[in-house]
């Protein structure tokens, strides 16, 4: 089935209901004008509406357009460059803060699900597959680094112990976590925005931002209308485009795809993951797969740097899907979509101010299904007069992606590079 990134994905097949929102139209004021409809944003809103703020949202699309209607569904723990990198800019104390900021990052997910009855399949549960037999002291070291943080709900698997679990014979071990896991992350993301309107917050729709003008009121344009306020927040993360050249250069746009099959029945689903567990190997280029709630394998990698489509993203994800799962090969392909991950220099988020009433947070490079909505947390938390979890995570230094015409082709190669030391590692 030819399909490209922006086809109907299996999350938008299922969503729930969520009712079309206006565009802006006129100027409007407000205390807080958030730019971008996904967790980062949403979780922003929803903390500043409760908190009596009034709170305008813009969004280009639709609610959940950006990756956070479209990912893996993986909540995954700490950082993606592990807590060392972390370390090696702030210093162990600190670093271990952020690291209970990445932790209670999931903990929110569970209390928002629980607190508005967010219905979107959660389930706990996570294995990280090693693809080498000789990367199993690997996964001993990264126990004993959560064991230090405190995070214990963790086991190293053998391979005999891994293939109990998942049906496949192409991984030497896992490390298994209870504290991450997935859920179906579209449902997820409409469950904030109506959590965010019913605590006031209004949500524009198809209101794409062309230009913020900086002040101590600032302004914010879209081709329709112009929000002024007081604060913004910019949620924009992989989508930001050129809106604002500041942030351009911090990031870099990477294409993730995901196919997600006919339902298998829960025989055969559990047959190739045992515990409903998310799984996800653990290569530079990371192949990450689970089941839904409908019994379907949802499989998706191959990230690319470049921005060049291939042709039929369906029949360009499948054979990654049968190299783990060969007895598949009689098994359609129904959904098969991707969407835009950003990622930073370092692969630690990006955070800071432009002047002093721009906000952003961005570049949580692949692992932004619990930290985004935190990092939006914590902006709210900011904007309130609370910046020291804010201001840590903003102490860490990113150096910035080349520009220009080398930009694109210095990642392909650097990619290209990856994928070999995948092979040869
Ligand atoms: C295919 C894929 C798989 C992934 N899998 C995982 C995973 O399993 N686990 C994990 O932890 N992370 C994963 N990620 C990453 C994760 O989804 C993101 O880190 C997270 O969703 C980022 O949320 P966000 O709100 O910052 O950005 P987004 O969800 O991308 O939202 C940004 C929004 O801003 C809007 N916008 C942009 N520019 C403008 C503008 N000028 N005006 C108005 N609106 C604008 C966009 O339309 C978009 O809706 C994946 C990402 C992709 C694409």
């Amino acid at each position: 089935m030819p399909a490209s990134i922006d086809a109907q994905s299996y999350y938008q097949a299922s969503a729930h209901p969520f009712p079309p929102q206006s565009q802006l139209n006129g100027d409007v004021t407000a205390d807080i004008c958030v730019v971008g409809a996904g967790f980062t944003g949403l979780s922003a809103a929803l903390e500043l509406a409760q908190a009596g703020f009034k709170v305008v949202v813009l969004e280009a699309r639709q609610v959940g357009y950006g990756a956070s209607g479209r990912n893996g569904g993986q909540i995954c723990t700490g950082f993606s460059p592990g807590q060392q990198r972390i370390e090696a800019q702030l210093g162990k104390d600190d670093a271990r803060k952020c690291f209970d900021i990445a932790e209670e990052a999931k903990r929110l997910i569970v209390d928002r699900i629980a607190k508005y009855k967010i219905d979107c399949d959660l389930k706990w549960g996570y294995l990280h597959a090693i693809p080498k037999p000789t990367q199993f002291d690997s996964l001993k070291e990264w126990k004993e680094e959560w064991d230090a943080l405190g995070y214990t709900d963790t086991k190293v698997l053998d391979k005999a112990e891994l293939e109990d679990r998942l049906g496949t014979r192409i991984y030497h071990g896992a490390l298994r976590e209870g504290g991450a896991g997935h859920f179906h992350p579209l449902n997820y993301c409409l469950g904030l925005a109506k959590a965010a309107m019913a605590a006031g917050a209004q949500i524009f729709e198809n209101s794409a931002v062309v230009n913020v003008e900086p002040g101590a009121t600032a302004t914010v344009r879209t081709d329709k209308g112009n929000v002024r306020a007081k604060f913004v927040i910019l949620g924009c993360n992989a989508y930001i485009g050129r809106m604002m050249p500041e942030l351009y250069g911090r990031i870099m746009p990477v294409t993730s795809y995901i196919i997600a099959t006919e339902p298998l029945g829960e025989n055969r689903a559990r047959s190739l993951i045992r515990d409903n567990d998310a799984v996800a190997n653990t290569n530079f280029i990371v192949d990450y797969f689970r089941l839904t709630k409908d019994t379907r394998l949802l499989f998706g990698g191959r990230a690319s740097y470049s921005t060049l489509e291939p042709p039929n993203l369906g029949a360009y994800m499948r054979p990654r899907m049968l190299s783990v799962f060969p007895e598949l090969k009689d098994v359609k392909v129904d959904h098969a979509w991707g969407g835009y991950i950003a990622i930073t220099s370092n692969r630690i988020p990006d955070c800071g101010r432009i002047g002093s009433n721009i906000y952003y947070a961005h570049g949580y490079s692949g692992q932004g299904v619990a930290l985004a909505g935190m990092y939006g947390k914590l902006m709210a938390e900011a904007i309130q007069g609370q910046a020291s979890r804010f201001d840590l995570l903003g102490r860490i230094k990113h150096l910035p992606f080349p520009g220009g015409p080398i930009r694109t082709p210095l990642l392909v190669a650097a990619m290209l590079f990856y994928r070999i030391r995948d092979a040869l590692s």
